[in-house]
């Protein structure tokens, strides 16, 4: 299927690694010019080099800054309007979860989760929101987590979060259309950074990387029995984000392996 990404633009939050890198990718693998941010900028440099190497430097713009800093996704936005013509579509994606029960998430600990889940979307939606508009094809495609509909114990401000940022995009989809589509994917567990760090701070470490995810997979009772591949949660972001999806807006995707427990 064509997915008429060729010649658009689509900006990646977070495209340094894991998810947003595999969209990233994607999206060149498809034909359209991408703009990435992140923070650590040595390794967005490394990213950007071996991206310009395979897709040619003119495709890709990587900055390095924070999402949370609004002045500089506002200097992002001038940049890629200056660089490609416009934004076709906005992938936001930047982040991380949080580790911590109610007893062990402190009142600043909560402002900064809140402040993280809800402005990694804010501030690159308000920045890109004019390009978008004038896009014939504009679209937002959010990464969110099943923890908005399905919390968990031990993550319990950053399903709070989770389930606000849900609700915020769906009113988005209602008040930005009918010009820009917004949609988002809910992941399950994917294999990614963030799944590495705990492996490597797992408590057996003589416990080998295969058996350490094949006991995460089955104590999550994750019906494909095993995490998603980052690639897996980027084809359905690619889509949701791309010209093919053109009668899509307000929807959520699991991305999951079936583990959701909610209708
Ligand atoms: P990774 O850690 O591999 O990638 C996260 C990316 O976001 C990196 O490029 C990181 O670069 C960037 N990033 C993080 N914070 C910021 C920030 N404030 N400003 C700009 N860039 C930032 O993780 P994943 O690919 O797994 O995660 C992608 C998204 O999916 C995240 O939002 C995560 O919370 C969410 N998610 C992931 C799940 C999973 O199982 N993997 C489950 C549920 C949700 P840098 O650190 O250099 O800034």
């Amino acid at each position: 299927m064509d997915l008429g990404l060729e010649n658009k633009t689509v900006v990646v939050t977070g495209g340094s690694s894991g998810i947003g890198l595999a969209t990233v990718r994607a999206c060149l693998e498809d034909g359209a010019n991408v703009a990435l941010c992140a923070r650590g900028a040595d390794r967005l440099q490394e990213v950007h080099k071996t991206l310009a190497d395979a897709y040619g430097e003119a495709r890709v713009f990587a900055s390095a800054f924070s999402v949370l800093d609004k002045d500089a996704v506002d200097a992002f936005a001038i940049d890629v309007a200056e660089r490609f013509g416009g934004c076709d579509a906005l992938v936001t994606n930047a982040g991380q979860g949080r580790v911590s029960t109610f007893a062990d998430t402190s009142d600043a600990d909560w402002r900064e989760e809140l402040e993280l889940k809800f402005f990694s979307q804010l501030h690159p939606i308000r920045a890109f929101e004019a390009m978008l508009r004038k896009s014939d094809s504009g679209a937002i495609a959010a990464v969110n987590s099943l923890l908005a509909y399905q919390p968990e114990p031990h993550m319990v401000c950053t399903s709070a979060a989770r389930a606000g940022v849900q609700n915020l995009l769906k009113s988005l989809a209602t008040e930005l259309a009918p010009d820009i589509r917004v949609n988002s994917i809910l992941l399950g567990l994917v294999d990614s950074n963030q799944w590495q760090k705990r492996f490597e701070a797992r408590d057996d470490q003589e416990q080998s990387r295969d058996d350490w995810y094949a006991a995460l997979a089955r104590k999550k009772n994750i019906p494909l029995g095993r995490l998603g591949r980052a690639e897996e949660a980027a084809r359905a972001l690619v889509f949701l984000a791309s010209p093919a999806a053109s009668y899509i807006t307000g929807a959520r995707l699991e991305i999951s392996g079936g583990v959701s427990r909610f209708s």
